[in-house]
């Protein structure tokens, strides 16, 4: 009988999770974004103003969870096309700040490592890349591998994440859900998933909610909880 407790299959979030997007990478793409929108809101000729942009950003993060979701809902916006347009930074390496050791953190956590974001696939092997953890994942789930029944379903879509446990063979149990963003761990944890919220990213990262498993600054604090 084999009586060794299953190995853990770590879900890894990218962006603000394990390097911090907030200080250059995320500023230049909401300028980017804001471009974008401002096109697509124009009249061909003059981009919509930048208090248009905001509010219609606004309104498609509260109602759709992205952008992204409301421009292709309302405007025929291409996901691809924006998601090139947006993400295409040629400084983007210059641009990554994230902790040292990381490599380190991930060859010594037991169990399986699979790389989890809402970014596009060219960004985040540009990222992990530059980051020299590649090679620690077992698979990058990236947004191209988003689509539930040809509609996106980024996270924190419940759909997108059964189907992710479904095709890959995953008890939720046994997964560990690694990210800076609330409403992403609380459909894992809907989902029976363990939950670990990093937040030295986060500007105002507030309290514990009480169904999260663990809060921490840092993934180099993962190893505590063995
Ligand atoms: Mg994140």
């Amino acid at each position: 009988m084999n009586i060794k407790p299953l190995a853990p299959v770590w879900l890894f979030d990218l962006d603000n999770t394990l390097h911090n997007a907030s200080h250059a990478i995320f500023p230049s793409m909401v300028e980017k974004m804001n471009a974008y929108v401002a096109g697509v809101l124009g009249d061909g000729v003059t981009p919509a103003s930048a208090e248009e942009v905001s509010a219609v950003r606004a309104h498609y993060w509260k109602r759709y969870g992205a952008t992204l979701l409301g421009l292709m809902r309302h405007h025929g916006v291409n996901a691809a096309h924006f998601l090139r347009e947006t993400h295409d930074l040629p400084e983007l390496e210059a641009m990554i700040r994230c902790e040292r050791g990381l490599g380190h953190l991930l060859r010594r956590l037991p169990g399986r490592k699979i790389l989890l974001t809402n970014a596009p696939r060219d960004y985040a092997r540009k990222v992990v890349g530059h980051m020299g953890i590649g090679r620690h994942f077992s698979g990058q789930v990236t947004i191209e591998s988003m689509y539930v029944h040809r509609q996106l379903r980024p996270k924190p879509s419940h759909l997108m994440l059964r189907r992710l446990m479904r095709r890959q063979g995953l008890d939720p149990r046994r997964c560990i859900l690694v990210e800076d963003t609330l409403d992403n761990l609380r459909t894992a944890h809907a989902l029976g998933m363990r939950t670990v919220w990093v937040t030295q990213y986060l500007p105002k990262p507030g309290k514990k909610p009480a169904w999260l498993d663990v809060k921490v600054k840092s993934v180099k604090q993962l190893t505590k909880f063995k």
